[in-house]
């Protein structure tokens, strides 16, 4: 009999399988893709231009406790950009430096208030993300770390006192990060996380692309032994191996079709109550010129914010949350080959972008996307010589982690992020010997792989104890 069965390869699914495998277990994992890494794919399209397929930028990679325990900063070559993320205006653009005080030299009579919404976060960010990462009952114990956020989260709810344009859409723009209406108490704590991180470890992008924080994973996967068995879709836990326990990175729904009645009645409710969120819509392009930003400073950024004003941001997230499509959507575009020569022959660049849609959309982003690019680059359009588009669809077809295209698995609501989807210490554990541990699960989403690792730390002291 195995120690441990887990199915899927995502950032959580590795997790397990390296903590099980680390500490010396007899481990199984199975992924219906060919490729391992789930939202960590890399693939290779058009003519060998290399693209994220899911995540690109990386603001938890270095200052996730299961990353860090991995050695990650060591092992895979990250460039920082010095500006986390940028939002152009139609004035001009705003520009969130990794360095605070900068930031707030930029905003002018903002620049306080942004320092006041920041320093408690920026002063507290290791107990910060251990804290929020680690479980749902773990900030209490941290209590400088939850009040500094509790903080930041209320001030963000009210906007932070932010006057100028700039502000109050570098703000609007990290919260929008979890896809859903503003302002809301969920998104912004969310969005106060990913703010300490942008202006500490900053936000990473990994020479190679997102499959380089995989192969790691997967390279040590492969030294101790474990077992990779890929193109293997499971449909049922009456289909795999006998295990003392096992780990599953699926969605919610589909976890329940596969372990059927074996889940306890109390996981299976918080399951059921678990409200589904909306989804992104994916663009890659190859061009023959860096973006031609109207502001230069934005071609500095990791990650830009493109929707207008905080206003035009709340107005484009509520179209979506009603189901609808927005006429001009949130979009988080990534350069990589600005800071990477890997992904595309010299001389061209990639830009890996997506725009919220409503769950399951089969609409194409593409002009939506360019219109926007546009719009704050003139003449980007000239530049293009070659385009994918992945709908929301597609990527729930190819992921079924991610329902219709929604990479949380799960709307991100406060409820949702404490109690995801019950409140517990350990709320991976659906039955005996039986964990989801998917983004469906605490913390939720993102590359870190903190339900993985919490689930299999829980099996360690439990099961396998
Ligand atoms: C376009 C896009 C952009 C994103 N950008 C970022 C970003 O920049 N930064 C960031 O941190 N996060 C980003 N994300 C989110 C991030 O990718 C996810 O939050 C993260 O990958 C979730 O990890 P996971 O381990 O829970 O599941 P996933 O990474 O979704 O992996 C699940 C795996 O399980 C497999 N699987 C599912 N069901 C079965 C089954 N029945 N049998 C076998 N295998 C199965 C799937 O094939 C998949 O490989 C993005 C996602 C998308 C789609």
């Amino acid at each position: 009999m195995l120690d441990a069965v887990v199915v899927g390869s995502g950032p959580n699914r590795l997790a397990v399988a390296w903590t099980l495998a680390q500490a010396g277990l007899d481990v199984e994992v199975f992924e219906r893709d060919p490729q391992l890494g789930g939202g960590m794919r890399t693939d290779t399209w058009g003519d060998n231009y290399r693209a994220d397929w899911g995540s690109a930028v990386h603001p938890m990679a270095l200052a996730s406790p299961f990353f860090k325990s991995v050695r990650l900063a060591d092992r895979v070559e990250f460039v920082v950009p010095e500006a986390s993320f940028a939002h152009p205006l139609p004035t001009g653009a705003a520009v969130a430096w990794q360095s605070a005080q900068r930031t707030a030299a930029d905003l002018g009579r903002d620049g306080r208030r942004w320092l006041r919404l920041v320093g408690g976060l920026t002063n507290q960010v290791e107990a910060l993300v251990e804290g929020a990462l680690t479980s749902p009952l773990s900030l209490p114990a941290r209590p400088i770390a939850a009040a500094s956020l509790a903080a930041a989260t209320l001030q963000g709810v009210m906007g932070a006192g932010l006057r100028s344009l700039g502000a109050q859409a570098l703000l609007a723009g990290v919260v929008g990060h979890t896809i859903g209406r503003q302002p809301a108490l969920g998104a912004s704590a969310a969005g106060a996380v990913l703010l300490a991180l942008a202006h500490t470890v900053g936000w990473p992008i990994p020479i190679g692309g997102s499959q380089a924080i995989a192969d790691v994973v997967v390279g040590d996967l492969r030294r101790w032994g474990v077992r990779l068995t890929t193109d293997t879709h499971v449909d049922s836990i009456e289909d795999l191996p006998q295990a003392r326990a096992y780990f599953f990175d699926t969605s919610a729904r589909h976890f329940l079709q596969i372990v059927a009645d074996r889940v306890t009645p109390g996981y299976r409710r918080g399951l059921a109550r678990l409200r589904a969120g909306n989804a992104v819509s994916k663009v890659d392009f190859v061009t023959s010129a860096p973006i031609p930003w109207r502001s230069p400073e934005v071609g500095l950024a990791g990650s830009v914010h493109l929707c207008g004003t905080r206003e035009d941001i709340w107005r484009a997230e509520d179209e979506v949350a009603r189901g609808r499509h927005a006429e001009r959507p949130m979009i988080v575009l990534s350069q990589p080959s600005t800071f990477d020569g890997t992904r595309v022959p010299e001389g061209m660049h990639s830009i890996w972008a997506y725009a919220h849609v409503p769950a399951g959309s089969t609409v194409p982003q593409t002009a939506v996307i360019e219109d926007a690019i546009e719009r704050y680059a003139p003449g980007f359009r000239d530049t293009i010589l070659a385009v994918r588009t992945t709908n929301a669809a597609q990527i729930g077809a190819r992921n079924p982690t991610m329902p219709g295209g929604d990479f949380a698995s799960g709307a991100v609501t406060l409820r949702q992020i404490l109690a995801r989807p019950n409140l517990r210490r350990a709320p991976w554990l659906a039955g005996d010997g039986l964990y989801l541990c998917s983004t469906a699960t605490f913390p939720g989403p993102g590359v870190h792989g903190m339900a993985g690792y919490g689930a299999a730390r829980h099996a360690l002291r439990s099961t396998f104890a």
